[in-house]
């Protein structure tokens, strides 16, 4: 029974789950409830903020009003709880210590300086003025720097750092907006920058100074950035930028580059106001935009669009203000390894940058910058991680089994844990065939437990045997499932819409294993979530040479003139065809079906590119010159369950057009066209109603908002990539999300 000694007072008890640590909820709440002369206590527990708070039922019912309405900005409230309990008599509201445990609690994600730290670090009369580490309870590092749950100062890589009186005065203070800021600090007792510069070393704003002067000489400085090291380089200077790519080895890969601000940006790419929200966003990603060719053509080469963003971190305002205006900022490491974090990693920063501008606050877990890339009116991350990770993701209804940790593909890996109807995709980890990056894996892995407290109960993996994330799995002493590539890809889509299925995916990619051992990549599959059926696919070309036709596009081209019938005049006189020719007579190359595989036939008979020196390069340059409009070429479907797409004719047409001497930008144009009619043949074939284009094909935007506008004149409903990236970046959500379906009988 309750107790109504008290009269006149009510009590409840609110459990609140969702993004609701490390965004200021706490203070808010206690405002709120002061506000109101309201009692009671506030904390964050494993499962979110949990509090109690008694006073007269007037003032109780306007506050559990205003609660949604007046969270902080930040905050996303999933649920939201309220339990009657008995009245003690509490006058004062006051935060206290967090409970810890396991649980589901979402843990934020990184953000950017807000404007109002901004202005302090600006001000000479702050005592924040030029301090590389402000931050409150709207910004600032999060994700990157929490060890465990509940999200507290002393369960950060902050621990460390004890609090001056000033700022413990402001973490204290429920009016201040640094009110339980956890990462809070300040010049006398916050972390201290340093610059390695040879032998010499420097600190505070010696090495601020230092740096920038560093920077506006055209060196290349390594800064310790949010989620790991960058590579800064003055962006219009063309000598600067080539040292810094043949460091890197990194010859052709576009670099992303750092501006102060919004007007910056509009200085060097074409930005509408949807994109400037995206740049100003908390997650400040990388969006790629149309560029206005102000930038040294080094830093994007081949590409008609830029990679920018604005400062993720203080520092890098600081650089970027008072520095060059314009720089390169890439992940610091060599091609292909995974980010460097500390200065103990295995890639040594020293040989790549001129000077290491550092910090002793630890990077606790690895965010590379996330990359958005405008299309079809919304955006497609090409690139989940800072900013981002780690946001859940709800699945579809209903969708709920054991905990599920899905390991992902072999490039661009990511991992995801999955369990109560919510799954949580790692940041970006990278090329898995690297020796550092299987380190780099199981670290992500490992943050990913300690951020959700669960434990892994089945493992999905690739098909593909070879995979490095494949073998791990295998090794682990847990059930693992299999997921077929490109069903993963396809209910990567799905889920993000949370659809169950079934629909026609559209899977276009470079090369993923199938069922029958061959490399499929151009494949139309009637999926849901837990199987699929293959519906059609691309004709396979074969690959000559093995992984050197991936690097080789002129040898799929050859692949596709000899299989059309063709002469092999279009290619240039010094190749060395004669062996391959045999090769492909006596069929030894390995069959592929891949799209991305088409691409590059394609690309090199247009002369654009014989060699890559990058995934997808081909078909991105192709993209990138291609004239609007255009005709489709002849292509036919042949057969039934599966179908094939029969693209000889297609190569002969644009055989005849280039002897003809059409221009590439029109062969290209029209081969973009041809694969949108490609997928709205297949999928009128099959009679789809709603139709998932997935695979890293679709991060072409001409493909597809071509494909998708073609689809919805058919009445079909077309869903793409917002929320994970359709290469295999998206992976493991998929197979997460597979998994799941199949533990709970969902066959
Ligand atoms: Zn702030
Ligand atoms: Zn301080
Ligand atoms: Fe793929």
């Amino acid at each position: 029974m309750q107790s109504f000694e008290l009269q006149d007072r009510r009590a409840a008890e609110i459990r609140i789950r969702g993004v609701v640590q490390g965004v200021g909820f706490r203070p808010a709440v206690c405002r709120m409830a002061r506000a109101r002369g309201l009692g009671g206590w506030v904390r964050n527990d494993a499962s979110g903020v949990h509090l109690e708070i008694e006073g007269p039922p007037e003032a109780l019912d306007d506050f559990l009003a205003v609660l949604p309405v007046e969270a902080p900005v930040a905050a996303r409230i999933e649920a939201f709880e309220v339990r009657p309990v008995a009245p003690r008599g509490r006058t004062r509201f006051e935060v206290v210590a967090s409970a810890p445990g396991p649980g589901h609690a979402a843990v934020p994600a990184d953000r950017g300086p807000c404007d109002r730290c901004l202005a302090e670090i600006e001000d000479p009369s702050n005592r924040r003025h030029r301090h590389p580490f402000v931050n409150c309870t709207d910004c600032g590092p999060r994700y990157t720097l929490v060890e465990a749950l509940p999200y507290d100062r002393e369960r950060t890589t902050m621990r460390d750092f004890a609090m001056c009186a000033a700022c413990r005065a402001e973490y204290e203070d429920p009016a201040d907006r640094r009110f339980h800021a956890e990462p809070v600090a300040c010049p006398a007792c916050g972390p201290r920058l340093a610059l390695t510069l040879g032998e010499r070393r420097l600190t505070d704003d010696a090495a601020l100074e230092a740096a920038i002067a560093l920077l506006r000489e055209g060196a290349i400085v390594a800064v310790k950035g949010v989620g790991g090291y960058t590579l800064a380089v003055d962006a219009t200077d063309p000598e600067a930028v080539a040292r810094l790519r043949a460091r890197k080895r990194r010859p052709h890969k576009p670099l992303a580059v750092l501006v102060a601000d919004v007007d910056q940006a509009r200085r060097i790419a074409v930005v509408n106001s949807a994109h400037a929200e995206l740049l100003r966003s908390p997650a400040r990603p990388i969006v790629l935009l149309p560029s206005r060719g102000v930038v040294a053509p080094e830093v994007a080469p081949g590409l008609g669009e830029i990679g920018v963003f604005l400062p993720p971190s203080p520092l890098q305002h600081l650089l970027v203000r008072h520095g060059p205006p314009v720089q390169v900022a890439t992940s610091g490491n060599e091609e292909g390894q995974p980010i460097v974090i500390g200065e103990d990693d295995p890639t040594p920063l020293a040989h790549l940058a001129d000077a290491v501008l550092s910090h002793d606050r630890v990077i606790r877990a690895r965010a590379d910058d996330s990359v958005l890339r405008p299309i079809g009116g919304a955006v497609t991350p090409l690139r989940r991680a800072r900013g981002y990770v780690p946001d859940a993701i709800e699945l579809p209804h209903g969708l709920e089994g054991p905990v599920v940790l899905a390991v992902g593909g072999q490039i661009k890996n990511t991992v995801c844990l999955a369990a109560g109807g919510r799954a949580v995709l790692s940041a970006h980890v990278g090329d898995l065939g690297r020796p550092a990056s299987l380190a780099a894996f199981e670290a992500a892995i490992g943050h990913l437990q300690r951020l959700t407290g669960l434990t892994p109960e089945v493992v999905a993996c690739d098909a593909h045997p070879d995979y490095a994330s494949t073998r791990w799995a295998w090794r682990r002493a847990l059930p693992v499932i299999e997921v077929q590539h490109h069903h993963a890809h396809v209910v990567a889509c799905l889920a993000e819409h949370r659809h169950s299925g079934p629909v026609v995916g559209v899977a276009f990619d470079g090369t993923g294993y199938g069922e029958d051992g061959s490399l499929w990549g151009g494949e139309f599959l009637l999926a849901d979530v837990a199987g699929y059926e293959r519906l059609g696919h691309l004709r396979s070309l074969q690959l000559l040479g093995g992984a050197a036709a991936v690097r080789q596009p002129w040898r799929t081209a050859l692949a596709a003139l000899l299989d059309a019938g063709e002469p092999l005049d279009l290619l240039p006189p010094h190749l060395p065809c004669e062996p391959l020719c045999r090769l492909h007579a006596h069929r030894l190359g390995v069959p592929a079906h891949g799209a991305g595989r088409w691409y590059d036939a394609v690309a090199a008979l247009c002369g654009v590119r014989l060699e890559v020196t990058y995934e997808g390069q081909a078909a991105a340059e192709l993209e990138a010159i291609a004239r609007p409009g255009g005709t489709p070429y002849p292509f036919e479907l042949t057969g039934n369950t599966p179908f094939e797409v029969d693209l000889r004719p297609t190569i002969r047409a644009l055989a005849d057009d280039r002897r003809r001497g059409v221009g590439p930008e029109i062969v290209a144009a029209r081969f973009h066209e041809t694969l949108a009619w490609v997928v709205r043949e297949g999928c009128r074939r099959v009679g789809a109603r709603t139709v998932a284009l997935t695979g890293g094909c679709f991060q072409n935007r001409r493909l597809t908002e071509r494909t998708a506008a073609l689809l919805q004149e058919d009445g079909v409903r077309v869903l793409v990539h917002r929320v994970v990236p359709p290469g295999d970046g998206g992976l493991a959500l998929g197979q997460a999300v597979v998994a799941t379906a199949r533990c709970a009988g969902r066959s």
